[in-house]
């Protein structure tokens, strides 16, 4: 459900006519030469299309006009091969509403010291020409990316692919479909929010259901389609015992799969990408689905429990940007520490609902009691996470704003093994320490839920989160508390 293929970015050159039509087919063909390079490089997961060497105001606005309206257009990458006065560029950039990135690069890699002259220095000029929009983009308080280097080097090309993932993320969180299935778990706060900030300010439309919309999907599953799924759940998992057929839970097992069913058709007939449901609200169903949101989740469904669809878009936004990268992306909640003070660490967990892409290993599927709830037991995966650098975030409702907060974390193998704990985890050490990294996040009003994944970096939020006009924290190797602190201030408009 998650298909980059149709989109594409626009490339735009910027130069101007003092240097003569010959400067300006060298500039044309070395935009052409660079574009190539990009696309041939193999790093960047959306094609990116050549469209204008731009010299006046006019053909600026054109440009950029048309990347407004071209549907698959997930945004600008601008250079600078010349110089290219600023003011031609107020009309097209305050009008722009597709993200921007600014490449700022050189043909050549070095500096042709015995030959280089005057005709040399005028045509390779972006250290210059660059300075000039970057000046007028920040006059007109334009978020953009801006990626500096030379355009062969891999860093480089890792930085565009990165916007070009937040680009895609974008576009769809633009035309984001949630379902909340139920309302929110009572009495909660943080899993609350603003529906209408965030249509407007994500473009995310989030919108109510009952649990009878999707009972009435899981009544009408046919017999058939839940022998081909519990088939499915034995071929792809370990499974336990009881709930093979014949088994004292088999039962279980076919409920289980006529909730994925009932609850997958409810959502395609809908469109959606994202949903949310409370443990609260069950009626009708035998069992919270846990293996239903699992699987669902792992397919690049957006998913938040106990209602809450900030974290059900933020996931289906990671999922996104994650898309065909290795790592896996879930929904996640910090659940209990390892305070231990040879290696403190946190054990991540959840009911039921841990995305089966961030396994190690083949997932266990099991049926256990869930002790809240009033259902019957419900089936789940259960793994423990792969090891590795991995991020999570959360996404609150300050009132006035929405904020974004990212933590870089290592995923590390658990130090014993868990027999009695019935629900997929992930053991990490948060950066730069368990103490730091939580006081900082419980500052800044972090949730307890988070998107939490092993594919994407600290950059792919940063590049999101200037997309969207959102202010984004990070607490990496780097952080220092009180600096933290004071960010906080400073953002939210206090005196130091
Ligand atoms: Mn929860």
């Amino acid at each position: 459900m998650i298909d980059y293929a149709p989109f594409e970015a626009w490339f735009v050159t910027g130069s101007q006519h003092l240097y003569g039509p010959e400067a300006l087919e060298r500039v044309r063909a070395n935009s052409e030469a660079v574009v190539a390079g990009l696309n041939g490089s193999g790093v960047l997961p959306v094609r990116v299309v050549f469209k204008a060497v731009v010299t006046t105001p006019e053909e600026i606005s054109a440009a950029l006009r048309e990347a407004d309206a071209a549907p698959n257009c997930l945004g600008v990458i601008a250079w600078m091969h010349t110089f290219s006065p600023g003011k031609m560029w107020i009309g097209g950039l305050s009008r722009l509403r597709r993200p921007l990135c600014h490449l700022h690069t050189q043909t050549g890699k070095g500096i042709p010291w015995s030959t280089i002259d005057m005709d040399f220095m005028n045509l390779n000029q972006s250290a210059h020409g660059g300075r000039e929009f970057g000046y007028i983009c920040t006059r007109l308080g334009i978020e953009r990316k801006v990626v500096v280097g030379h355009w062969k080097e891999p860093t480089v090309q890792e930085r565009v692919a990165t916007w070009l993932r937040a680009a895609a993320a974008w576009h769809d969180s633009r035309g984001m479909r949630i379902a909340r299935i139920g309302d929110n778990m009572r009495q909660v706060a943080v899993t609350e929010g603003d529906k209408v900030e965030a249509e407007l300010r994500f473009g995310v439309a989030v919108n109510g259901y009952g649990l009878g919309d999707v009972v009435a999907h899981v009544e009408a599953v046919r017999k058939a389609a839940v022998d081909a799924l519990c088939e499915e759940y034995a071929a792809s998992y370990t499974m336990m015992e009881s709930l093979l057929p014949g088994g004292a839970r088999h039962a279980s097992l076919r409920d289980a799969a006529r909730i994925e069913l009932g609850l997958r058709y409810f959502l395609e007939e809908g469109g959606f990408h994202a949903f949310t449901d409370t443990f609260e609200n069950l009626h009708g169903l035998r069992q919270l689905p846990g293996i239903a949101a699992q699987r669902l989740m792992a397919d690049g469904y957006g998913f938040g429990a106990e209602g809450d669809w900030k974290t059900a878009a933020l996931v289906r936004s990671m999922k996104v940007m994650a898309h065909g990268l290795p790592g896996g992306t879930s929904f996640m909640e910090d659940y209990t520490y390892h305070l231990d003070s040879g290696g403190q660490a946190v054990l991540g967990a959840h009911m039921l609902e841990i995305c089966p892409t961030i396994a190690a290993d083949t997932p266990s599927c099991e049926v256990h009691p869930l002790g809240i709830g009033g259902r019957e037991d419900p089936v789940r995966l259960v793994f423990d996470a792969a090891a590795g650098p991995a991020v999570k975030a959360t996404l609150v409702d300050l009132g006035d704003r929405f904020r974004m907060v990212v933590n870089e974390v290592d995923v590390v193998e658990p130090l014993a093994a868990l027999p009695r704990l019935p629900v997929a985890r992930a053991l990490w050490k948060p950066l730069p320490d368990l103490e730091t990294a939580a006081a900082a996040w419980i500052h800044a009003g972090g949730s307890h839920h988070t998107g939490f994944s092993l594919a994407l970096t600290a950059e792919h939020f940063e590049d999101f989160a200037a997309m969207a006009g959102v202010e984004c924290l990070f607490i990496d190797g780097d952080t220092e508390l009180r600096r933290f602190r004071r960010e906080l201030r400073w953002g939210d408009g206090r005196r130091d």
